[in-house]
């Protein structure tokens, strides 16, 4: 159990209105006030927190593709909550895919449980998919404890989570309006990266296929190792009809819609219309957006394939802006990892190659890092990787902030120090990763789950205790 009654104080507590000198009172596991520094009774056990250190909400991460069961050689709850737990991350939720059976049914989802259930380093919500055909599974989803749901737009990857097409979406959309459970989106539709002509390049589809990634038509006419021939073959376009699909289809249905990985600045002005007026629609970005320009990026460095892709630093800088302004909610990792012979690093084959980035443990050093150079405050920092994606998850009265209430869930990290990131420090299955060798400002020193500390400069500290968020009072409603 977590000590009874502990104190924890800094000189930098990150409060919901302020960054403060503080003590955090906690019992069992919760806040149960949050005081003046001097307010410490004798006989309370008190972490007394280094001046140079921020005091920060335990970060939410609402995008994790864990894998597991069935493909957990790519990764798994033990290998990403121990990644979570040393990147200051107390609560993450995994996506309904990659992982054998897909979150897409009730059955799909207990046997994610019993894959999860007391491996898990820290708290660990699901994610349940949409996809054609099973909008009778939705309602029973929900009431297992899913915090809402997914769909792609495009082909996902993997065969057995199919993507969902405007027809399905007007049989599925009515029934999440009335369950009041948010649909999170995979924005690029298809039709403009067919019409690219880009294929992949046949010489590594085979090997692809052999690990369950989809099999692509060849081509002799375009460079398969050049980062420009990837970016070319999926536009911003496929994102813009995307987004105006589920802006139009969110205002037919009334139903509450967040766009993941959001990567094209053209579509922004849509999501700020829809924001302005009234409508209840979402977005992310993620750290690998917000840092690397496709003109970087070098020829054959797979590393750095995701979907949508990373692009121009003009288009960068402009998701920076829609952060400052709040069309962008949140960034979180969509830490999205495969084994790394499947980023066919050696053949440099970026159209073959598995798209997905590893970054999970990286992620408040990475934002922290870009924000800081670009003049955004902590304060910046918590709203985008700690109260919003908690808010997008059903948890803002549990996660996410320092208030009395709610969880003891915190990372203390030192803001002015920096490292370098060398691969046998991550925690996450696999190590590759397009930081390796980045420097990055922002350490992260403890992490503390529900009262009690599980890592602590590079140790983690006694078992998995971290809780699988159906198991309360089901993840939406969870108090
Ligand atoms: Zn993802």
């Amino acid at each position: 159990m977590p000590p009874h009654n502990l104190i924890i104080r800094g000189k930098q507590v990150v409060l919901p209105d302020s960054i403060t000198p503080a003590s955090i009172h906690v019992s069992d596991g919760i806040i149960t006030s949050i005081a003046s520094y001097d307010d410490v009774p004798a006989d309370c056990g008190l972490i007394d927190v280094n001046e140079d250190s921020i005091v920060m909400p335990g970060l939410v991460d609402s995008h994790v593709h864990i894998n597991e069961p069935g493909r957990t050689d790519w990764e798994g709850f033990a290998t990403a909550t121990r990644a979570a737990a040393a990147g200051g991350i107390t609560t993450l939720v995994d996506m309904p895919l990659n992982s054998i059976p897909p979150t897409t049914t009730v059955g799909g989802l207990k046997e994610k449980l019993t894959s999860a259930n007391g491996h898990c380093f820290v708290d660990v919500g699901f994610w349940g998919g949409v996809v054609p055909g099973n909008t009778d599974d939705l309602a029973p989803l929900l009431a297992a404890g899913v915090v809402g749901f997914k769909c792609f737009l495009i082909h996902s990857g993997v065969d057995e989570f199919p993507n969902v097409t405007e027809e399905d979406l007007r049989g599925a959309m009515p029934e999440l309006t009335k369950l009041g459970a948010v649909l999170i989106v995979h924005a690029e539709v298809p039709g403009p990266i067919s019409r690219t002509g880009i294929p992949a390049c046949p010489s590594t589809a085979a090997t692809a296929k052999e690990n369950g990634v989809r099999p692509i038509s060849p081509d002799r006419n375009v460079c398969p190792t050049r980062y420009a021939t990837f970016l070319a073959s999926r536009p911003r376009a496929a994102e813009n009809e995307a987004v105006a699909l589920m802006i139009k289809l969110s205002r037919k249905f009334g139903t509450r819609v967040h766009i993941v990985h959001h990567s094209s600045a053209d579509a922004l002005p849509m999501l700020r219309e829809a924001k302005a007026a009234g409508m209840n629609v979402t977005a992310e970005t993620c750290p690998h957006y917000l840092t690397f320009a496709a003109e970087e990026i070098p020829d054959g460095a797979t590393e750095f394939k995701c979907c949508p892709p990373i692009r121009e630093s003009e288009n960068r800088e402009l998701l920076w802006s829609a952060l400052e302004s709040g069309t962008i909610d949140m960034v979180v990792s969509d830490h999205s990892p495969c084994p790394p012979g499947m980023k066919l690093r050696e053949t440099g084959d970026f159209l073959a190659a598995w798209g997905g980035i590893s970054s999970l443990q990286l992620r408040l050093p990475i934002a922290w890092t870009e924000a800081r150079r670009r003049g955004f405050s902590i304060k910046d920092l918590a709203r985008w990787l700690c109260s919003a994606p908690s808010s997008l998850v059903g948890l803002a009265r549990r996660k996410g902030v320092i208030e009395t209430g709610h969880d003891a869930d915190f990372v203390i990290w030192n803001p002015e120090k920096q490292f370098r990131v060398e691969p046998n420090a991550l925690h996450h299955r696999h190590k590759l990763t397009p930081y390796h060798d980045r420097i990055l400002q922002g350490v992260v020193e403890k992490t503390f789950l529900r009262g009690r500390k599980i890592y602590d400069a590079g140790e983690f500290l006694g078992e998995p205790h971290g809780i699988l968020l159906t198991q309360t009072a089901g993840g939406n409603q969870a108090r």
